[in-house]
């Protein structure tokens, strides 16, 4: 099975091109907090930028997280208000149920050789 099938180019671009836009809404200039590392207290290292947040890599357990980290509340507005959210709940889950129902199948009943 193709990555496509599980997961189609044209609806996944218009997730993607929805979740960049709202990023860019819900989180530029929201307030932030730095952090270490989650798993080892760490501080991490510069790594790259995307889409208006800093990741950063553990050099101990090599976990990659953004820092600063926007505050609980930005995420929280981000999930119920944003069209993202909504379109990956419902477009994107309705239009990939198949390609999964078969991708959740235990793989020995994929190989009948087995
Ligand atoms: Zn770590």
């Amino acid at each position: 099975m193709k990555e496509s099938n599980v997961q189609p180019k044209r609806i996944f671009d218009k997730f993607l091109s929805l979740a960049e836009r709202n990023t860019e809404v819900y989180f530029k200039g929201s307030d932030r907090t730095a952090i270490n590392c989650l798993a080892c207290d760490s501080s991490g290292d510069f790594a790259f930028e995307k889409y208006g947040f800093k990741y950063e890599l553990c050099p101990n357990c090599q976990i990659l997280f953004v820092n600063p980290r926007p505050i609980a509340s930005a995420f929280s507005k981000y999930y119920t208000e944003s069209p993202s959210p909504k379109y990956w709940g419902t477009i994107f889950y309705k239009e990939t149920a198949e390609a999964r129902r078969f991708r959740s199948k235990p793989m020995a009943s994929r190989h009948s050789f087995l």
